[in-house]
């Protein structure tokens, strides 16, 4: 095995500075634990360090697998003796690639994937590397789910943490309103139960603070009735009609009971099979839709929308994993990936307007603008319930440049996503999500992320992680080092 072989392991400290750990105190780490450790080159290194944005190019010189919350005791516990880098992967879908660090150890929580449910309790306990199909799949088979995004591909664990939300969040609220318990492992190599009842300062900063407070283990969430059979799918128009579907858009969010949730994308047509052929490779506007009511309601609420003359419609029952699999189409990892988000609470003409224009503007065929309507639940708790505010948001709006590694126009396309940025963000709520930054936000994108909750979230984070061991998460760590 590759430990053997070496004496000693050169990693990145917790500033940046060498690090040399004597390989003995790698074994005997090994010799802990019951989950694996990798080092690069080994079997299973590369797939352990692989994330969703091909831009992120970082690579740890040390990967451990936990197979139980004591494993991550011992990997906590061996970053901060020997100072070296720590970060924590989930699903590793966020964009800037936080769930690595350069040189140092990153903990693939990828071994604990089990989702155990108490369908009379409706609770679901479920471990740090599910993924949210897995989470689906297992509460569906009760006909019961908690609010979760829709790439089933996506880590539970970062999404969670940094507020989450889906098509059930007009009924549910966040992710984080489901949340009712977490086991975490804290700097000091302890693992603590964080709710309403223990450590409730941490509890609430969990609900959207980040993984800035320790390495989770496992979350338990509130499940609801939902289908299993639900109404979704997708409705298409050309693109020359997108002043008018854009206003059918606000008319029908405006008009939507909970139950119905609407997301709008304008790209370019995929050739795929699925696509009409006259519009393949042409620029359209589309609508995903997700009801959850009952079917006759839900025939009634989407009328307006089929009868709008789309050039495709594919609505219909289907199992809500299923909706859950394919609402916004299948997103592969291996494209590169430059995004920005704000929270909206209105749409109004100016807004619509500028928002057709910049996907006039778009200069790759994968890249695309989208809207997802929230509200309704969102708006049910006190801002300062959870870390994760934004109770004022009605839609988030994403500006989402996707391009091929190979692609030599990466500048372009990021010049696109920052001038469409620019252009939509006077329209804002002033809060943006963190969990849709880029690697390169700067301080005044957090602190508007976290708004009222960044000095209630520093407080937590001296509490906890005083020497700020958890600091691969740029939500504190850039407004910490600018002297809060
Ligand atoms: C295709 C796609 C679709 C998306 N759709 C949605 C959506 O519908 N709704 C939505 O709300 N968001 C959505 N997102 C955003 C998503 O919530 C974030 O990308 C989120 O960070 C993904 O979590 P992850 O575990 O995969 O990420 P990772 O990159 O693994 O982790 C993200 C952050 O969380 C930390 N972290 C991960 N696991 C732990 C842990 N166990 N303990 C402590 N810290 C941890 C990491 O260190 C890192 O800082 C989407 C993203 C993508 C790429």
């Amino acid at each position: 095995m590759a430990l053997n072989l070496r004496s000693r392991f050169e990693m990145s400290g917790r500033d940046g500075e060498p690090v040399e750990v004597d390989s003995h105190h790698v074994r005997a780490l090994a010799a802990r634990i019951h989950g694996s450790i990798l080092t690069p080159g080994e079997i299973g290194f590369d797939e352990a360090v692989q994330t969703w944005n091909a831009m992120v190019k970082k690579r740890p010189a040390l990967v451990i697998q936990p197979a139980s919350s004591q494993d991550v005791v011992q990997a906590v516990k061996f970053a901060k003796s020997h100072h070296t880098l720590l970060s924590v992967k989930g699903g590793g879908h966020h964009l800037a690639g936080m769930s690595l660090t350069d040189g140092g150890l990153t903990l693939d929580m990828s071994r604990l994937r089990s989702v155990e449910v108490d369908p009379d309790r409706r609770r679901a306990v479920v471990g740090a590397g599910c993924r949210l199909g897995d989470v689906d799949r297992a509460t569906q088979a009760y006909g019961l789910a908690t609010v979760l995004g829709s790439d089933a591909d996506t880590g539970v664990a970062g999404l969670t943490l940094g507020g989450g939300f889906g098509a059930l969040s007009r009924r549910f609220g966040w992710t984080v309103d489901n949340l009712e318990e977490v086991d975490v492992v804290t700097a000091d190599g302890q693992l603590l139960r964080a709710s309403e009842i223990e450590n409730a300062d941490l509890f609430w900063a969990l609900k959207g603070g980040g993984g800035n407070f320790g390495a989770v283990t496992r979350f338990t969430f509130r499940l609801h009735e939902v289908g299993p059979v639900i109404t979704g799918g997708n409705i298409v128009w050309g693109a020359e009609r997108a002043t008018q579907v854009l206003d059918l858009y606000r008319e029908a969010t405006q008009a939507a009971p909970r139950e119905l949730t609407l997301a709008l994308t304008m790209r370019v047509a995929p050739s795929a099979p699925s696509m009409p052929e006259r519009i393949r490779g042409k620029p359209i506007i589309a609508m995903q839709v997700c009801h959850t009511g009952d079917f006759a309601q839900a025939r009634k609420d989407l009328a307006p929308l089929r009868a709008f003359e789309p050039v495709l419609v594919t609505v219909g029952q289907r199992p809500y994993v299923e909706q859950q699999r394919v609402l916004g189409g299948p997103q592969p990892n291996g494209f590169q990936q430059y995004w920005k988000s704000e929270f909206v609470s209105g749409l109004p003409g100016a807004f619509l307007s500028a928002f057709r224009r910049q996907a006039d503007l778009i200069t790759a065929p994968r890249s695309q603008v989208i809207l997802f309507q929230l509200g309704g639940a969102v708006a049910d708790c006190e801002p300062a319930a959870t870390a994760f505010g934004n109770r004022d948001a009605e839609h988030v709006f994403l500006v989402a440049g996707t391009w091929l590694p190979e692609d030599s126009g990466a500048e372009t396309h990021i010049g696109w996503v920052r001038s469409s940025w620019k252009a939509l963000a006077p329209f804002s709520t002033g809060g943006n999500y963190a969990n849709a930054h880029s690697g390169d936000e700067d301080e005044s994108r957090i602190r508007a992320a976290y708004r009222d909750s960044l000095d209630r979230l520093l407080e937590v984070k001296t509490a906890y992680d005083p020497e700020n061991l958890f600091r691969g998460n740029l939500t504190l760590s850039a407004a910490q080092s600018n002297g809060r």
